[in-house]
């Protein structure tokens, strides 16, 4: 028993169960990941007892010297994975490095551009619910009716309009690679910045099977807890020194005091992880399998929204089906394969009903499933939305039931945290 269940079995219990549900379950939430037992261990290390304000080498704090070689090493991998000159490690999480970078690039009022959320942007990303959408000055674009393609005449035209500060690609339901090059060539066009938000792809990067946005963006931003499978956090990336200062000064002391010197250490570890050779295979399985289970999902009868994927995720329209993405997600939670309910471009349903659901390949990846194995998840998934597409709700019973168990099978052949 760990110190845990010995000092907090209520909290204990509850972790135990999650351990048992993440065994147990399918994971295809796009945003999951499943991370090494190292990286653990390094985010509930005695990192967490120091006080680090400041950057290595110019701390508030006395005793620094060690976490300052921790966070060293996690900016130099960083940089050597990325290709670029600078790097911040230190924001909590993806939110606050995309704040850091309105901060340091933009004054309240400023206009900037970003993906539509409806069209798969972030929340940060201009939401009215949003910080973003509140302080800023938003104009969204979107994608095209029949492509479900980012509309590149539609940026230009509004950037020209507009004449935004930033502009802003990048998403969280977008299945699509972005031509980083155009949107740099209509920010230089208009005098914006171009701030690349990789979060969901950075893994993809990182692993060599996808475009590296620092080829042509002015700052880069990231989470490191999803295709590039670190622990949850942030990061900011750029190959500009001037916009590198003001990203330093708008993290700390802008918008965050002691940085978590745990979860830096663990972001270094994660990171000297991803410079390995296995995890360029790793990257290549993603897409790879991400290709299976949508072809199969669609021989199946669902449309994908933009007829497919590049990357590690998928938008799923249940339309067809007449089934919303609220009671396909739950349908499918009770047959243990994980997903999340989604809106899909242009989507007649609210967001708390939705008509799709969004999928992704990184977790059961990770646990070390190649095609064949998503060939039978899609399939699975299949029989479930088949399931309560002609008997509802109650009727489904007996067939989820079957794939749960299929599902168990499956599972145990690829055990994780043994
Ligand atoms: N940016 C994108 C594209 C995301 O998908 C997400 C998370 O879903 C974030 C930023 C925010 O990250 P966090 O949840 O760490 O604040």
């Amino acid at each position: 028993r760990t110190g845990v269940a010995h000092a907090d079995p209520a909290v204990s219990d509850a972790m135990q169960r999650e351990l048992n549900r993440q065994r147990d379950e399918i994971e295809l939430i796009a945003s999951e990941n499943i991370v090494s037992k190292a990286v653990l261990e390094a985010q509930g290390s005695v990192l967490t007892n120091k006080y680090a304000e400041g950057y290595p080498g110019r701390r508030y704090y006395g005793g620094c010297q060690f976490v300052d070689e921790v966070e060293d090493l996690a900016r130099e991998r960083a940089k050597a994975l990325f290709g670029c000159t600078f790097a911040n490690v230190q924001p909590n999480s993806g939110s606050q490095a995309n704040q850091s970078v309105f901060m340091a690039l933009m004054q309240p009022g400023d206009t900037f551009l970003g993906l539509n959320l409806a069209a798969g942007g972030h929340l940060t990303h201009g939401a009215p619910v949003n910080q973003s959408g509140k302080w800023f000055n938003v104009v969204s674009y979107g994608v095209q009716p029949d492509t479900h393609r980012i509309d590149l005449d539609e940026v230009r035209d509004l950037a020209r309009k507009h004449q935004p500060k930033v502009i802003l690609a990048g998403g969280s339901a977008y299945p699509r690679i972005i031509d980083f090059k155009a949107f740099r060539e209509i920010a230089d066009e208009v005098g914006a910045k171009l701030f690349v938000d990789m979060a969901h792809f950075a893994g993809l990067v990182a692993g060599g099977v996808h475009p590296n946005p620092l080829e042509h963006a002015h700052v880069v931003t990231t989470t490191t807890h999803k295709t590039l499978r670190g622990p949850r956090g942030g990061m900011v990336l750029s190959n500009d020194e001037e916009i590198g200062k003001k990203i330093n000064s708008a993290v700390f002391p802008g918008l965050q005091g002691g940085p978590l010197m745990h979860i830096i250490a663990a972001k270094a570890v994660a990171f000297g992880e991803a410079l390995a050779p296995d995890f360029k295979v790793y990257a290549a399985n993603i897409v790879a399998n991400a290709k299976v289970l949508a072809e199969t999902l669609a021989d199946g009868g669902v449309d994908i929204v933009s007829g497919g994927t590049d990357t590690h995720l998928m938008l799923v329209d249940l339309r067809r089906k007449n089934l919303t993405g609220k009671a396909v997600e739950a349908a499918l939670g009770r047959a243990h394969i994980t997903c999340n309910k989604n809106g899909i471009p242009f989507d007649p349903q609210g967001p708390m009903v939705t008509s799709g659901i969004r999928l992704g390949t990184p977790a059961c990846t990770t646990r070390g499933f190649l095609t064949d194995e998503f060939r039978q998840v899609g399939r699975m998934t299949m029989r479930v939305i088949d399931g309560l597409a002609a008997h509802g709700e109650e009727g489904n019973a007996a067939t989820e039931a079957s794939v749960r168990e299929e599902a168990r099978e499956l599972v145990a052949r690829f055990p994780i945290y043994d």
